[in-house]
């Protein structure tokens, strides 16, 4: 029997399991993919306070040893079900706990157009840090208006021949300082109020076709990047949680679901503002509840 499970081994959830570990309880920590989640991509990381600049991965990686350090055990197995008495099951295993942390973060926002998963991993990325390598003196386009599109494109235009930034608006969501940093840059060229409406290759993609409110046309280029948000994936948790209109869980600001001893925290959860501090900060505090309930049980 383990006093916290952990689901997810992002930065919300290994700092979970820091707390956790220097309570001395006895936890486990079940991760899908790779520990990190979202912010082990970030190209660079300049607001979190105390540190002025830090990659994600490094990040990710300090964190991730630090918990590792302590004792902290993740297994790799993606969890399918928690049961009402708390039991976890996943894949492989079925797990008996006192007090379960979820802090399964979100996953990337698919276009949902025809030919976008054929050509994932053949011209079609989420990650311009992970693939912007293969695109070398190459012509790519980064869809999305957000702070991720302006700093896949600013990544991306030191490596590609020609970046086009594509979005739906005429206004960027993302903040300003990347637009002008953007706008400097003769290799970067912003393309707004359009839609990609196709996207054609044979083996791997050779244009996107777009559209205005004017025309339809194609550009030739060798890779998209598309990052157009994220989105919760939390269907398996609705017997024990409840879920606002967007998929993401509904706590207190203490970080209770409506079940008893089941804790939501970072991106996952319904919030106002999802980062890294905010997700750190629902890490410690959801370990915190728990440890003190189970010390009251
Ligand atoms: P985001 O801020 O939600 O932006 C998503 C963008 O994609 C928006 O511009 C949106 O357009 C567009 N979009 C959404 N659905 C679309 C669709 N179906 N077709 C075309 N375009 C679509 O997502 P994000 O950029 O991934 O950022 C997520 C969060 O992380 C934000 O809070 C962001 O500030 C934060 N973040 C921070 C940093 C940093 O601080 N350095 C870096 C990266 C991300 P509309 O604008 O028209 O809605």
């Amino acid at each position: 029997m383990f006093d916290i499970i952990i689901i997810g081994a992002g930065p919300a959830g290994l700092t979970s399991a820091l707390y956790a570990l220097r309570a001395n309880k006895k936890i486990l920590i079940l991760e899908a993919k790779a520990y990190g989640g979202q912010i082990i991509n970030a190209n660079k990381i300049e607001n979190y306070p105390g540190i002025q600049e830090i990659s994600g991965f490094d990040f990710a990686t300090n964190l991730y040893n630090q918990v590792k350090k302590l004792g902290g055990e993740i297994r790799y197995e993606p969890v399918i079900k928690i049961e009402q008495d708390k039991t976890v099951i996943t894949n492989k295993n079925k797990y008996h706990t006192k007090a379960i942390i979820i802090a399964t973060g979100v996953e990337n926002r698919k276009l949902n157009i025809s030919n976008e998963q054929k050509y994932i991993g053949k011209g079609i990325s989420y990650c311009a840090t992970c693939d912007g390598n293969f695109y070398k003196d190459k012509i790519v386009a980064v869809y999305g208006g957000g702070n991720t599109a302006l700093e896949d494109a600013i990544y991306l235009s030191d490596i590609a021949k020609t970046v086009y930034l594509l979005h739906r608006r005429d206004q960027f969501r993302g903040e300003n300082k990347y637009i002008e940093e953007l706008k400097q840059k003769n290799n970067v060229k912003f393309i707004l109020n359009s839609t990609i409406i196709a996207i054609n290759g044979n083996l791997t993609i050779d244009s996107i076709t777009i559209k205005n409110d004017f025309e339809e046309k194609n550009i030739p280029i060798d890779g998209l990047f598309i990052a157009i948000g994220q989105m919760p994936n939390n269907r398996i948790f609705t017997n024990v949680v409840d879920l606002d209109e967007f998929g993401y869980i509904k706590t207190t600001n203490d970080v209770y679901t409506k079940t008893k001893g089941i804790y939501a925290v970072g991106d996952t959860r319904v919030k106002i503002l999802r980062q890294l501090t905010t997700a750190v900060s629902d890490g410690s505090l959801a370990a915190s509840v728990a440890i003190k309930e189970l010390e009251n049980n």
